[in-house]
């Protein structure tokens, strides 16, 4: 078992019990499946943009429990945002996931998503932790192209 700080634990677990915006919608723009074979993680995840703003991120899945929080904490973070901002955000996030532990995150960037610092330490689940934002990252270019097409 992972050695988390004890408050980020409950962040986590938070949002496996309770995850947001977890249910799909049937007019995205977008729709993405992404599977993280090495644990089983699979997220289904949407997107509907309003020019460059991000109206929705809504998904399903299953999985672990960093795969399902950190897919819940990602979609409470970027509705709302800009196309930019998230992408913003999306690579501070990857940033923290490669510091092996060496980073705490920018809790002004990142709010909610630095709780998930400490899986920063155990290589094989940062997949787990990525999983939902390369699935975001998919979907709104898939959505993006589609309206400039
Ligand atoms: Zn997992």
């Amino acid at each position: 078992m992972m050695q988390l700080d004890n408050l980020y634990q409950e962040v986590i677990l938070d949002h496996y019990k309770n995850p947001q915006n977890k249910k799909l919608e049937s007019d995205n723009d977008a729709q993405v499946h992404h599977i993280n074979p090495s644990c089983g993680d699979e997220v289904t995840l949407g997107v509907k943009l309003e020019g460059e703003k991000i109206l929705s991120v809504n998904w399903d899945g299953v999985g672990c429990s960093i795969s399902q929080s950190s897919t819940s904490i990602m979609s409470d973070l970027l509705i709302g945002k800009s196309l930019e901002e998230a992408a913003v955000i999306s690579e501070s996030f990857l940033q923290l996931m490669q510091s092996k532990g060496s980073q705490d995150g920018d809790e002004t960037v990142l709010e909610d998503a630095v709780a998930l610092a400490g899986v920063s330490k155990y290589p094989a689940r940062i997949k787990c932790a990525l999983l939902g934002w390369m699935a975001f990252k998919d979907a709104s270019v898939q959505a993006l192209s589609k309206k400039t097409n």
